[in-house]
């Protein structure tokens, strides 16, 4: 699992089913098959994954944050990616982090606020979100705009306790955190058998080989290593005397197999 060649079958079955779609599409939608992702860690693997599906003549959308430690969307680098991605015909949008806030009403007021923020930055409108984590409040809060689209409104996602894999709900929602997938793989059958499916993948889970989970760590850990190194050599001509040596250091981190 989590190979390319996985993800494809995915995308396949979606295609099949002939309801593949995107929220803007989708609303109001008896049927529909959307793909979403939230991007984490990795805007360069979320990248790659896009030029997948492109090659398959598929689209989704793609949600990126821009208050985590880990990347900015905002570097010159990642925003040529997201206006390739963009390019594509992929759906840019906001993956909103409640960091720590706990009253749903704030948070209500900040999502469009950060939309704007995103809009202004990448220079075209963003008017679709997802939540990072979110807390059961924030998806019984239901948050509804007009013109914006929720990933997490009852439209798109049920929301309700003690969900299982054979739980029925009005939308099926399949979601890879973490490597497993929660409440059912994204098979042709769980696509085509449910009339209305959102399917949530992580693109830093997924590469071309497909790694166990461990492996997928280390591969990424080094990506970002080696992509820090590579930053800062660029910018601080004093830094080449270490160079070799940070670049020896990638390998104290082996992939167990
Ligand atoms: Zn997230």
């Amino acid at each position: 699992m989590f190979s390319y060649d996985d993800y494809r079958e995915i995308i396949r079955a979606i295609k099949d089913s002939k309801k593949g779609m995107k929220y803007p599409d989708a609303y109001g939608k008896d049927e529909f098959a959307i793909m979403r992702h939230d991007v984490e860690y990795s805007i360069e693997r979320a990248y790659e994954l896009s030029l997948v599906e492109t090659e398959m003549d598929f689209s989704s959308t793609w949600f990126f944050q821009f208050t985590n430690n880990t990347y900015n969307p905002f570097s010159r680098t990642t925003m040529e990616c997201i206006h390739k991605m963009r390019d594509n015909g992929h759906t840019i949008g906001l993956h909103y982090a409640l960091d720590g806030e706990t009253d749903m009403e704030v948070v209500r007021g900040r999502i469009p606020k950060q939309l704007e923020i995103m809009s202004y930055m990448l220079g075209f409108e963003i008017n679709q979100f997802s939540i990072h984590r979110p807390p059961s409040e924030a998806l019984a809060a239901n948050f509804k705009y007009t013109g914006i689209f929720n990933a997490y409104q009852d439209d798109f996602f049920t929301y309700a306790e003690g969900v299982t894999d054979s739980t029925p709900l009005n939308v099926k929602y399949m979601s890879d955190a973490n490597h497993i997938w929660r409440y059912g793989y994204p098979t042709r059958e769980n696509i085509m058998n449910n009339k209305k499916v959102q399917i949530l993948t992580h693109p830093f889970a997924w590469c071309e080989h497909g790694y166990d989970n461990h492996d997928n760590y280390v591969t990424l850990v080094k990506e970002k290593y080696a992509e820090t190194i590579h930053s800062i050599n660029d910018e601080c001509k004093d830094f080449k005397e270490y160079l070799d040596e940070f670049l020896d250091a990638r390998i104290d981190l082996n992939i167990s197999g």
